[in-house]
C-alpha cells in the first residue's frame, strides 16, 4: 500500500473495488511539481477526487529552486482558482529587460510594448510549498517518497516503490506530471513522435545570497560567452554563464563565478555586482523535447514531460501552468457532464502553444550566445544586426514583448 497521507484527511469519495489494485483515485497524478500541484488543486476545487505521487521526500520538493518568472495567463489562473495568496503578497512585478554588450547598454520596457503585460516574480520553492498547503487544505491525497516505476495509459494505472516496498495504483484518468526525466512519457507507444534537439550550449545555473545588482533582468553578451543576472527575491539573485556543455560545476568555485560575471556583465564600466554567499551551481543543457500527441487512452501528458524547454525564455513552468488548467477544466467536463469534447482535444489544444514557446526560446538561444559551430565571424555580425534592431526598431520590441511575457 502507498505510505500514509502527508497529512490525515478524511476519504472524499473515493471509487471503490477495482480487482488486483491497492488504491485507486478518479485522477491519479504523477508528480508534485507546478503542474501536478495546479492540476490537483483546480481538481480538487472542483470536488475531484485525485492522488498525487511523488518520488522526492516534502523537503526537497520544498527547496528545489528553479523558476522564478510567472507570465501574465500564469498568474491570472493562480488567483482565478484562489492559488495567488503568496504571488501577490510576495511576488514583484517585473516589466523591462536590459541588453548589455560591447556597444553599452539599452533596456526594454516590455510592460509598455505588446500588450502591456509584465511578469511577476516570485520563486517556484514558493509557488510549490503554497501549492502543497493549498491541496491539503482541499483534502488532496499526497504521498511523497513513491516512485512511479510502470505505468499503462489503457488502464491509467501505475506501479510504484516506497520505502515499505513495491505497489499498483490506479485512476479513471493518469496525469504525467513528472518532468522531463520521468516515466509517464514512455508509455505512449512507439507511434508517438518525439521531437528533440539540443541547442548545443549549457549554462551554469547559479544562486547567490546576494540583492539584485540592476533594477532589470540583464542579459549580457561577451566573447567569452552569455551571462544572465534575474532578481529572484529581495535577498537572492540568479545568475547563468555560459559554459562548455561537459564542464564541471565544481571547477567553479566562488571567485571563478564572480570573476567571470565583472568580465562578462562588463561591471568596470556599468558597476559592481552586490556579492553574497554562493548556495547552487549547476549545469543546465539548453535542450528541447516536445511529444507529439501528449495524449493516449487515459493518460495525459503536462508540463516538462509534455515539453521539455530550456530556460532561455523563462516558459517551462508557464507552460506547466496553462496545460494544468486546460486538462482540469477538459477531466472536470468529462467526469461532471459527460463532455469529452476537450479532452479529446488537450494535446491538439496545447501543441501549438507548446511550439510557440519553443520557437521563442531558440529565438532567445540564438540572440543569447555566441556561436557552437565555429562560424564565429558571421554569427557574431547576425547577433549584433539582431540587438541593435531590437534597440532601435518599435515593432521589434513590440513583438519580443508579446513573446517574453505571453503563451
Ligand atoms: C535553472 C532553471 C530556471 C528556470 N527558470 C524558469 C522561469 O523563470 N520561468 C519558467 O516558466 N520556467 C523556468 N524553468 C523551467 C521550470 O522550472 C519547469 O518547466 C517546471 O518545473 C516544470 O514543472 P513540472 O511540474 O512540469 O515538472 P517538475 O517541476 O520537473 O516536476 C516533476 C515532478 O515529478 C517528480 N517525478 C519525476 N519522476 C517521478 C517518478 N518516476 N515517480 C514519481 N514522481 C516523479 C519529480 O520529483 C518532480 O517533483 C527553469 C528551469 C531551470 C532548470
Amino acid at each position: 500500500m502507498l505510505p500514509h497521507r502527508d497529512r490525515a484527511r478524511p476519504a472524499s469519495g473515493a471509487e471503490k473495488g477495482l480487482a488486483g489494485v491497492d488504491d485507486h483515485t478518479t485522477v491519479l497524478i504523477v508528480g508534485a511539481g507546478p503542474s501536478g500541484l495546479v492540476l490537483g488543486n483546480l481538481l480538487r476545487g472542483a470536488g475531484v477526487e485525485t492522488l498525487v505521487v511523488e518520488r522526492a521526500q516534502r523537503e526537497q520538493v520544498l527547496t528545489r529552486a528553479r523558476a522564478g518568472f510567472l507570465g501574465p495567463h500564469s498568474a491570472r489562473v493562480l488567483a482565478e482558482h484562489g492559488l495567488g495568496a503568496g504571488m501577490l503578497h510576495r511576488g514583484r512585478t517585473h516589466g523591462v529587460c536590459a541588453f548589455r554588450g560591447g556597444d553599452g547598454e539599452f533596456e526594454v520596457d516590455y510592460s509598455r510594448r505588446g500588450r502591456g503585460e509584465a511578469h511577476t516574480v516570485y520563486p517556484q520553492q514558493d509557488l510549490v510549498s503554497d501549492l502543497i498547503e493549498e491541496y491539503l487544505d482541499r483534502g488532496g491525497d499526497l504521498r511523497f517518497g513513491v516512485t512511479v516505476t510502470d505505468v499503462d495509459a489503457r488502464t491509467a494505472t501505475i506501479g510504484y516503490r516506497d520505502a515499505t516496498g513495491t505497489g499498483r495504483a490506479r485512476g479513471r484518468f493518469l496525469a504525467g506530471c513528472d518532468g522531463s526525466n520521468g516515466v509517464t512519457r514512455h508509455a505512449l507507444p512507439e507511434s508517438v513522435t518525439r521531437h528533440r534537439q539540443d541547442h548545443g550550449v549549457a549554462w551554469l545555473a547559479v544562486l547567490a545570497e546576494a540583492p539584485q545588482s540592476m533594477a532589470a533582468v540583464t542579459y549580457a553578451l561577451h566573447d567569452d560567452g552569455f551571462a544572465g543576472h534575474m532578481a529572484r527575491s529581495p535577498d537572492v539573485t540568479r545568475y547563468y554563464l555560459q559554459v562548455p556543455p561537459d564542464d564541471d560545476p565544481e571547477a567553479w568555485t566562488d571567485d571563478r563565478i564572480w570573476a567571470a560575471l565583472d568580465v562578462r556583465m562588463r561591471t568596470a564600466e556599468f558597476g559592481p555586482l552586490r556579492r553574497g554567499r554562493i548556495t547552487e551551481r549547476r549545469i543546465v543543457h539548453l535542450r528541447s523535447e516536445v511529444v507529439d500527441p501528449i495524449q493516449h487512452d487515459r493518460l495525459f501528458l503536462v508540463g516538462d514531460a509534455a515539453s521539455a524547454i530550456s530556460p532561455s525564455a523563462a516558459k517551462g513552468a508557464n507552460l506547466a501552468i496553462m496545460e494544468a488548467e486546460l486538462l482540469a477544466r477538459a477531466l472536470v467536463a468529462a467526469l461532471h457532464h459527460d463532455d469529452h469534447t476537450a479532452l479529446a482535444a488537450y494535446s491538439s489544444t496545447c501543441l501549438p502553444r507548446i511550439w510557440r514557446a519553443q520557437e521563442f526560446s531558440r529565438w532567445m538561444i540564438d540572440l543569447l550566445h555566441g556561436p557552437t559551430d565555429g562560424s564565429a565571424d558571421f554569427q557574431r555580425g547576425l547577433r549584433h544586426a539582431r540587438l541593435d534592431s531590437l534597440r532601435d526598431s518599435d515593432a521589434h520590441q513590440h513583438f519580443f514583448a508579446e513573446h517574453y511575457v505571453g503563451i
